[in-house]
Order: C-alpha cells, then structure tokens, then sequence
C-alpha cells in the first residue's frame, strides 16, 4: 500500500480494497520501525489517527465522503494542532500544546484526512538542511551520509521513504521545493495569500506560504485542492476561487511558452544537475512546449534581499517567546530582565539567534534605511523582472537548487553557503509567486530538481505541467535503495 500513491489510495479506500483503518494501521507501522532511521517525524499520533480513520470508513460506506476522506498524511510541526505539541523544531516549544488548530489543519480534518504525526524542521523553518533542529537532524533517505534539505526536510524524507503518501510543508525562501529537490519528491509553494497562514508558526510573514509535499503533480493537486482557500483570520489571505486542480491535469501542454533564465545557469550550478534540467525541458518541448531564453536581472539580489527582510520579520515574529506567556522559561530568574534573556539564550537554537540579532540590527533607528528600506526596494526590482518576464512567457524553469543533497556539517560553518542554497527559489518568495519542484533526475544517485515558477495563481497549470511531464518520465517513481 505504501509504494500507492494518493491517488491510488483513493481508488482503493473507494473500491473497499482495503479500509482506512488498515492504511492508518500500515503507514504507523512503517513509521514505528523505519522512523529511527531517518528522525523524519518527531510526533506519532497513533490514537487520533485510528480514531478518525474509523470516522473516515464510516464516511466511505455513506458513498459520499470527499475525495481525501481516509487518506493519511503527515503535518509539519509548524501548523498548530489541538491537543498535540507543535514544536517548530525548537527547545522554545517543545512543551507547547496548542488549544487549537491552524486552518489547514482545520480543512484537511473537514475532509477527512487521518493525520498520522508531525514532521522534524529546522527550528523556526530557518535553515536549508534540517540540521538546526533542536530534535537532531533528518537523514536523506537517497544517501544517509547526506542532508534532506530544509527547512521542510521531515516532510520530504517521510515521503521520500514511504512513511506517508503526502504532507504539508511550509515555504519561506525554498523550504518546499528545496527538500522536495533533494529527497526526489514532488512539492508546491502555492501564491502568497492562497494558503491560509491562520496556526502556521510565523517566520517571516510576508513570505511564508504553506503548500502540499508528494510523490507526484497528481498528488499534489489533491492536497492543494483541501488546504487552500479564503481564511477570513488570516488578513493576507486572498479571496479567490479554488479552482478544481485535479480537472485540468489532462490538458495538453502544446504551444506553452516555457521561460529559462539565463541567471539560473550560472556559475555555481552544477554540471550533472544542470544537464538533467536541460534533458527535462526537452522533453517538455517534445510535448510541444516552446523554449524562449529570458533575463530576470536582479536574481542575484534575491538572496543579500531576502537576508535582510526575513530575519526583520523573523526577529519581530520571534519576540513573543519571552519565558512568561507559553513555551519555555529559564530555571530560577532572578528578576524580569535574567527571566527574558536566559530564556532566550537557553530556548533559542544558534540560527534562530543569528536571525534574530541581524534582524534587529537592520531594523535599529540608524540602519533602517541603510538595509530594511533598500531590501524593499531591491524587492520591487524583483517582482518587476517577473512582471516583465511574464508579458512574453506562460511559465519560468531552471533548476530548484545548484547541486544535489550535500554531505552533513559541509556547510556548517558557513552560513554564507548554505544560504546560497536558496539562489533559484527565493526570488519567488520576494514576489509572492507560486513555485515547485519537481523529480527530473539522479546525479551520483541523488535526485535532481526542475523548478517551475509560474504567474500568480497558475496553480492548476504548474501542476498540469508537472503532470504531463510525469506521464512521460519516471523520475517521480524512483525508490531510495534500501527501501521497501
Ligand atoms: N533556507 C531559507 C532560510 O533558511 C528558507 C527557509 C524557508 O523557506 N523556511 O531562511
């Protein structure tokens, strides 16, 4: 049942071939005996999932249960969950039990989705590697000498080993694609404002956007389908219709104008991945898609940008964990101001610190100007290198990352370099554009990631691409050795 995919399993909960209850029973097996040897979940909710996988079954007798209803996935410990901690990969909260749910959690509990547990991150989504998680790092099920990715890396290893058919995931500055390049997975950022951000632990708000995780386009639209929405608690979240994603995935791709910036094959990108994207947009133009050579100038000032404005979101969003309202608190303060900063000191991971002292830095009265209000503008440059880009193209590929899933601690002490990381899919965040990244090739034995940047709310033709792209190729088929 495992190597099924949403889909199937549709068809088979629907057909009776098997229950939802023997699904639930199936997967939390497998996450109870291979879950060691990966530390992609941190929080197994067995209980409530069989609970709501007997309410699922009931569901599917009546003959009219949503199309999810039974399915089990997995959360990223980012999304608030009632009665179940949510940790944000952090000391800070690894107490903290919310007495709620976050909206998506919300929408796939309407549908009846079987929540099987929550999945390792880096603390507070800040990371590229799922190293500063304060649960231990996420083995790469494809190489376990090498990093899944992050910071959405338990999601993209859970799936990548077969503990879950999908999951959800968050993305910041590439914390869906990334993972989901390197664990040889298929993932979706959606358009800012698509997913509702109501219960998602805040990192940098003005680009964080929640979005699916799984093995295929087909998958993905699925998921897409049950977490987006209007969310009226959520002010940023945009009002507008949920189209049926999984009704256009037929549509021939003929006649579609692929953009390919020459800035994401630049220097640094390595050789092997670059010839698997290339060998993908062939095969795309086989299909009858048009290839056209565009410019997005200002790519190289997405990173330097993004390095400013998220850590000033990070370190406002960050403020609230001061020892007296929830989370962690020092041991025996002596007054208010040793309660503050030992808390801090203690429950906050060396990233989170670093974020949170560049943030405040670049927000303080004397540098404003200097960084926060020029990273603002360079932000404008961005979104209008789209804006153009997309007068003359349909949709924007290249690569997700510069190279496949690297070794652990290699980048440890260079936080320079692992930023880079994030070179192609920053510049998405910073416009609020949808973004994802599909299977596209193995370099060494290690998956490869096509990135497909689309106009905003293109969803449903980013997933229709995907899909044709997956009927042709077998990529997204691929099983890491040693998993059964
Ligand atoms: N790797 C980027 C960072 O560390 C992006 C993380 C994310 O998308 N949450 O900030």
């Amino acid at each position: 049942m495992h190597n099924l995919t949403i889909a199937e399993l549709i068809k088979g909960l629907q057909s009776k071939e098997f229950s939802s209850i023997e699904l639930t029973q199936h997967f939390l097996d497998r996450i109870m005996t291979l879950n060691p040897a990966y530390n992609a979940v941190i929080t197994i909710t067995a209980e409530n999932a069989l609970k709501t996988a007997a309410v699922a079954d009931k569901r599917l007798a009546a003959g009219n249960a949503p199309a999810l209803c039974g399915v089990p996935i997995l959360h990223k410990d980012i999304f608030c969950t009632r009665d179940v901690r949510t940790s944000c990969g952090s000391k800070m909260l690894d107490n903290f039990i919310p007495p709620y749910n976050a909206t998506v959690v919300e929408n796939f509990e309407r549908d009846g989705v079987v929540v099987l547990g929550k999945t390792n991150m880096d603390e507070f989504a800040m990371g590229s590697s799922n190293e500063t998680s304060f649960y231990g790092a996420v083995i790469n099920p494809w190489a376990v000498d090498c990093v899944p990715g992050g910071s959405s890396g338990g999601s993209a290893a859970a799936i990548a080993a077969r503990l879950a058919p999908g999951a959800t995931a968050t993305d910041t500055g590439g914390s869906i694609r990334q993972p989901a390049a390197l664990c040889g997975i298929t993932g979706l950022k959606p358009t800012y404002g698509r997913v509702s951000r109501w219960g998602m632990i805040a990192f940098a708000s003005s680009l964080d956007q929640g979005g699916p995780m799984a093995r295929t386009a087909e998958d993905c639209a699925l998921l897409l389908h049950s977490m987006a929405g209007f969310d009226e608690k959520d002010s940023t979240c945009i009002d507008h219709e949920v189209p049926d994603y999984s009704a256009t995935l037929g549509n021939s791709i003929s006649g579609l104008r692929i953009g390919v910036p020459k800035e994401y094959f630049s220097e640094g990108l390595d050789v092997g991945t670059e010839q698997a994207v290339r060998v993908a947009l062939a095969v795309l133009e086989a299909q009858g898609a048009e290839l056209v050579e565009i410019s997005l100038p200002n790519t190289g000032l997405s990173v330097p940008a993004y390095y400013v404005i998220a850590p000033a979101e990070a370190s406002a969003n960050l403020s609230r964990f001061d020892g007296v309202k929830y989370g962690y608190r020092c041991e025996d303060p002596k007054d208010l101001q040793d309660l503050y900063s030992r808390t801090r000191a203690e429950g906050f991971g060396e990233e989170v610190q670093r974020r949170i002292l560049i943030g405040t830095y670049c927000l303080s009265a004397g540098y404003y100007d200097a960084y926060y209000g020029k990273a603002q503008q360079v932000r404008q440059l961005i979104k209008q290198d789209f804006t153009s880009a997309f007068k003359e193209i349909d949709v924007i590929m290249g690569p997700t990352c510069p190279s496949p899933a690297f070794k652990f601690g290699s980048k440890g002490d260079d936080p320079v370099a692992m930023y880079l990381e994030d070179i192609y899919t920053i510049a998405t965040n910073l416009a609020g554009l949808p973004g994802m990244s599909v299977p596209c090739g193995m370099v060494d034995d290690k998956p490869v990631g096509l990135q497909i940047i689309g106009n905003y709310f293109d969803e449903a033709l980013m997933l229709n691409i995907a899909h044709q792209y997956q009927q042709t190729t077998d990529w997204h088929n691929a099983v890491p050795k040693g998993i059964l």
